[in-house]
């Protein structure tokens, strides 16, 4: 918007830039003088056993035991799924942006029947869920919101533009009417819900604090520890209107002793396969931010950025006041 004499259109901006920062501040980081075309993939991607669908919008990852990471790198969400196969059936952990089918992309990979759940219901996570008929989700409001309602296109429309979103890549989307559509849940479930595959058996550990309905998922058998959005490598955003700081650091002491037994940290953005130890350094530096002991720099929109090397956390500032 160049007419600043416009103000409905200062307006529509502020509200776009106000959406965009409270339901996922993911795009921050972006550098915005280039297409999102232009940006290379992550290095730690290639050295990945990638397993080529009919869907191009996505790339597959095997990561091992049975384990698939569906990942979206042509939007800036850079968002992945997991899908973990079992004896009975198949559990899709996120369904992504919606932009492109992931049903289809799920059907290639296995013929067992699927349970859907997401690592929280922010529009990023839940966007293929409307493809699938078995839905688990957590017995909270905000997640009975989101289903009831899920992202309207003027929340959600920043992910479409050129900096943020590689059209080549997905030509057929039409992203004038591009939203997260709403969905149905089939059963709610609880923290220390168990989901039997079959032959494998995956606890759900509610996380709180990124979103009122954070979970992480820990399988013993694998030592596959899930992370969603509570950890990923790249900057980590405390930035929605219903983050909560305290519960966050509660969360993460929670997730710093599952990742003490854990084999792999699988998040749900950026890079699939994380070593364990970097969520037990999560834990600390978020105690040293907690208690003060390191500053932070001011950042873009009103965060306060705690850099950590692999991590950072981007943390309204307004939460640690
Ligand atoms: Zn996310």
């Amino acid at each position: 918007m160049k007419n600043l004499g416009c103000w409905l259109g200062i307006l529509a901006l502020l509200l776009t830039i106000v959406s965009s920062v409270n339901i996922k501040a993911q795009s921050l980081t972006t550098d915005k003088s280039k297409g999102w075309c232009d940006k290379a993939l992550r290095p730690e991607l290639l050295k990945l056993k990638e397993i080529k669908t009919g869907r191009p919008w996505f790339k597959v990852y095997d990561v091992g035991n049975d384990v698939f990471a569906i990942d979206e790198p042509y939007n800036y969400e850079e968002t992945i799924a997991y899908l973990i196969i079992g004896k009975n059936k198949a559990l899709l952990f996120d369904t992504g942006l919606g932009m492109d089918s992931i049903s289809l992309v799920v059907k290639e990979l296995t013929q067992l029947p699927i349970t859907v759940l997401n690592s929280h219901t922010h529009f990023d996570h839940i966007g293929g869920n409307r493809e699938f008929s078995d839905i688990l989700a957590m017995n909270t409001s905000y997640t009975r919101n989101n289903a009831a309602n899920g992202y309207t296109h003027l929340q959600v429309r920043n992910e479409v533009t050129p900096e943020a979103f590689c059209k080549t890549q997905l030509p057929q989307l039409d992203t004038a009417n591009y939203y997260t559509h709403p969905f149905k849940v089939s059963k709610f479930i609880n923290d220390n819900y168990i989901i039997d595959l079959g032959n494998r058996k995956i606890q759900v550990i509610t996380t709180p604090g990124h979103a009122p309905d954070a979970i992480c998922l820990f399988e013993l058998k694998t030592g596959y520890l899930w992370t969603g959005d509570s950890f990923y490598l790249g900057p980590i955003f405390l930035f929605d209107e219903a983050t909560d700081l305290k519960v966050y650091h509660h969360s993460i002491g929670r997730m710093a002793v599952f990742a003490a037994k854990a084999k792999w940290v699988l998040p749900a953005h950026n890079v699939p396969v994380v070593d364990p130890s970097e969520v037990i350094k999560a834990r600390n530096a978020f105690s040293r931010i907690v208690s003060k002991k390191v500053e932070g720099k001011p950042g873009d929109f009103g965060a306060r950025v705690f850099d950590f090397g692999e991590f950072s956390y981007m943390i309204d500032a307004k939460l640690l006041q």
